[in-house]
């Protein structure tokens, strides 16, 4: 049920930043998610419109906008980084199943394109954040 604290505190850091942009209304959030971060969207959209009802005047009618994150991998020992995306490809469909759920399997399923190291890192597409808030004065 991480979905509802999450929703919480990215609507609580919204309100955070309108205050201190003196906003009177926020009417647009733009959050990004890493295609890797384990959220179920739908859960997360569900919680988001739920705490919102519950708001006072900051966040009525707000338009919530979700987008997904691609995710990147670096190899440790060469530097290369390469798409998730262009992985999964090479994958087997329930390895790539797997990896959604939990990305450590990734480090058990691949090496890196270039110089075949298993040691890789991921970079980008990982996290939930807001990308932008718009409002009014
Ligand atoms: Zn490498």
């Amino acid at each position: 049920m991480h979905e509802w604290a999450l929703a919480e505190s990215v609507l609580t850091a919204a309100v955070e930043t309108a205050e201190k942009e003196k906003l009177k209304k926020i009417t647009e959030i733009k959050i990004s998610i890493g295609e890797l971060q384990q959220i179920e969207q739908d859960l997360f959209e569900f919680a988001l419109n739920e705490i919102i009802k519950q708001q006072d005047k900051m966040l009525k009618n707000v338009k919530i906008i979700i987008e997904t994150e691609e995710s990147v991998l670096k190899c440790k020992n060469c530097g290369h980084t390469w798409k998730f995306k262009d992985m999964q490809k090479k994958l087997k469909e329930n390895e790539a199943e797997a990896i959604h759920f939990i990305p450590e399997v990734a480090f058990v399923h691949t090496r890196c394109p270039r110089c075949n190291s298993p040691d890789f890192e991921i970079t980008i597409g990982r996290g939930v954040s807001i990308t932008s808030i718009k409002g009014e004065k």
